[in-house]
C-alpha cells in the first residue's frame, strides 16, 4: 500500500545546545540544595515523579532517589495510573502529561514546562488527521502515544513503541487494515515485518532521523563485536543495521541481557544514564548523527526533553503552574483508546 498522508505542517524545531545552554547552571552545593527543596515538597504534597529516560540525568536521579520511576512511555503511563499519589509531575514532553492526565483524571498533572513538545506530535495536527480518516473508514486508527489528546480521541487505538508491532499484528490476523499516525520510520518497520496493510502518516522524530547510516556502518566496522541497538524511531537504513530494534525499555534489557560487552546505540544518548546502571561493566557508544557541535540539530539529545531540569521543576512545585487538563469529552475518547493499549499490554503473552 502506498504510504501517504496530508502534507506535514511545518514548525520550528529547537536546537538542542542553545535550550542547554540557556539553563540555570549549578554547583555541586547549589545542586544538593535544590534537590532537598524539591525532595520536601514532593513529600509535602504527596507528588510523585515519574520521568522519561530521555530527561536529564540530574531528574532521573531525583525520581530514583524519592520513590518515583524512570521509564518508557509505556510503563510511566501504568505508573502514573497505579501510584496513590495525589500529584503526578511528569517529566518529559506534553504527550507525557497528557497521557497521565487522560488515565488518571482525578490527580493533579504537572511538568516542569509545557513548551516540550515532540515532532510526531507537531506533525499530527487533528484538524489535518481526522478528514485523514474520515476518508478511510474501512481502515483501523491506530495511533502512537506521541499524539495530542485529540488525535487519541479519534483513534480506535493508541500503541507505544513497546507494543506496536505486536498490536498492529494483532490485527493484521483479524484481516483488519491499519491507519497508522504519525511516525513514517516506525510504521515502515512495523509494515515490513509484520505485513499488515497500513496507510501511513509521514511524521518523523527530529533525534532518530538524524541518524547517519554511513558513518553508523564505518563505525560498526571499528567495533565488529558491538551490540547495535537502535529504536524504532529511527530510518530504515538504520534499522537493518540493527541487532535489536526496541523501545527504551527494551534497548536497555538488551544491554543488560545480551553477551556483547560493547554496544552501539542509536536513540537519545540521555538513556545512557540507566544503561550504565543496569549494565555496569559493559561500553556504550552514541550512533553517529548528521553534524556535530552547532551543525546538528539533536546532535542525539531530544531539545524538548532537554526543556526540563531542577528549576523549573521547583518552580512548579512551589506555585502549581503548569497543569495539565484534557476537554472531559476528548478524555472520555481518548481514554477508550489508551486503556484498550494498556488492556492489551495486560494479556500479551497470555493464551
Ligand atoms: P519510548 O516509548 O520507547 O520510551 O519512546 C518514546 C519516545 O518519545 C522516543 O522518542
Ligand atoms: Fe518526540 Fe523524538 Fe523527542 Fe521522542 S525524542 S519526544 S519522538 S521528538
Amino acid at each position: 500500500m502506498t504510504a501517504t498522508s496530508p502534507i506535514i505542517p511545518t514548525f520550528k524545531t529547537p536546537v538542542t545546545a542553545q535550550i542547554e545552554s540557556l539553563r540555570p547552571h549549578y554547583s555541586a552545593d547549589e545542586k544538593e540544595a535544590l534537590k532537598n527543596e524539591i525532595k520536601k515538597l514532593l513529600k509535602e504534597q504527596d507528588a510523585v515523579l515519574v520521568a522519561h529516560y530521555y530527561v536529564d540525568q540530574d531528574l532521573q536521579e531525583l525520581a530514583e532517589e524519592t520513590g518515583g520511576y524512570i521509564s518508557d512511555s509505556l510503563d510511566m503511563a501504568k505508573f502514573g495510573n497505579q501510584h496513590p499519589a495525589k500529584t503526578l509531575i511528569v517529566a518529559g514532553v506534553r504527550f507525557m502529561g497528557e497521557t497521565a492526565k487522560i488515565l488518571t483524571p482525578e490527580k493533579r498533572v504537572l511538568m516542569p514546562t509545557l513548551d516540550a513538545e515532540c515532532s510526531l506530535d507537531l506533525s499530527c495536527p487533528i484538524e489535518e488527521f481526522s478528514p485523514f480518516c474520515d476518508a478511510h473508514p474501512d481502515h483501523t486508527v491506530v495511533v502512537y502515544a506521541n499524539t495530542s489528546a485529540d488525535v487519541k480521541a479519534r483513534a480506535d487505538y493508541v500503541v507505544t513503541s513497546g507494543i506496536a508491532l505486536d498490536l498492529v499484528s494483532w490485527l493484521g490476523k483479524q484481516g483488519k487494515k491499519v491507519l497508522w499516525a504519525p511516525d513514517k520510520h516506525l510504521g515502515n518497520y512495523i509494515q515490513k515485518v509484520s505485513g499488515v496493510e497500513m496507510l501511513r502518516w509521514q511524521g518523523a522524530c527530529i533525534v532518530h532521523d538524524e541518524f547517519k547510516t554511513r558513518s553508523l556502518g564505518e563505525l560498526i566496522e571499528k567495533h565488529p563485536e558491538a551490540g547495535v541497538l537502535v529504536h524504532p524511531e529511527s530510518p530504515d537504513e538504520i534499522i537493518a543495521l540493527a541487532d535489536v530494534v526496541g523501545s527504551t525499555t527494551q534497548i536497555i534489557n538488551a544491554a543488560k541481557d545480551l553477551p556483547n560487552q560493547e554496544f552501539i546505540v542509536a536513540t537519545d544518548k540521555a538513556i545512557f544514564y540507566k544503561m550504565k546502571q543496569a549494565a555496569p561493566n559493559k561500553k556504550f557508544i552514541a550512533a553517529p548523527t548528521h553534524g556535530e557541535g552547532a551543525t546538528c540539530t539533536s546532535c542525539a539529545h531530544c531539545p524538548w526533553m532537554a526543556m526540563n531540569g531542577l528549576h523549573n521543576l521547583l518552580e512548579v512545585l512551589k506555585t502549581g503552574k503548569n497543569e495539565i487538563f484534557v476537554d472531559e469529552k476528548v478524555r472520555l475518547k481518548a481514554f477508550q483508546s489508551t486503556q484498550r493499549m494498556l488492556d492489551f499490554a495486560n494479556n500479551l503473552g497470555k493464551p
